[in-house]
């Protein structure tokens, strides 16, 4: 049986696209492949755009949730497009991507704040950055998630085989339902804030005892 990487509940085969076999959560109705190739992927599609676009609007988001003077990280960071940017704005920002050879380390903790913007859809079952990421932050610290949803393409009547997220050939392995990333979120020790949009997630580090 085939058990969803969020929930682990029963899920089925539900659509083949280049080749890439994606099955759906029964009860969450997170997709997902398993594991991709991700290693030419560093920065994803449009990275310029994207970040010169939305960076402005990711720090007023950042300094609502977190002070000025907090640490932060980007993971999944890219080229360090935002990281550049936020140290432009004085903020003590680092960078961390498996696949950049300038940013494959990461020689700090006791983070505020967290980002994966455009990140979490290349991860697989166990998602043990997700792990690693948690042991990185100070208790009570924000993960900020970027990422598109099972439920964007439903409200939009966009069939899931034609969803633009839903592409192998760029190492999408996970799109999330909602409900799928709070149960996961949830495993990993991080509780849901209001959630920012549909594509922009918010949780919080659970205090330990
Ligand atoms: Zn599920």
């Amino acid at each position: 049986m085939i058990k969803c990487p969020a929930c682990n509940s029963k899920s089925d085969e539900r659509l083949v696209k280049k080749d890439v076999k994606y099955y759906q959560c029964g009860y969450c109705g997170t997709l997902f492949s398993g594991e991709l190739p991700n290693d030419n992927m560093v920065g994803g599609g449009f990275e310029i755009e994207r970040n010169t676009q939305q960076n402005e609007d990711r720090l007023k988001r950042f300094l609502d949730l977190v002070s000025r003077d907090s640490k932060f990280l980007d993971y999944g960071c890219g080229h360090g497009m935002l990281v550049d940017y936020l140290k432009t704005k004085k903020i003590n920002a680092f960078g961390y991507d498996r696949y950049n050879p300038d940013y494959n380390f990461i020689a700090e903790h006791e983070f505020n704040l967290v980002s994966m913007v455009e990140v979490i859809e290349h991860l697989s079952h166990p998602f043990s950055e997700l792990d690693q990421i948690n042991i990185l932050m100070k208790s009570g610290g924000i993960l900020y998630i970027e990422t598109s949803f099972v439920d964007v393409a439903k409200e939009e009547n966009i069939p899931l085989q034609d969803f633009f997220y839903v592409e192998p050939s760029v190492g999408h392995s996970t799109i999330f339902s909602h409900k799928g990333l709070d149960i996961l979120m949830a495993k990993k020790g991080f509780t849901p804030l209001n959630h920012i949009n549909r594509n922009v997630r918010l949780y919080k580090k659970a205090t330990s005892n």
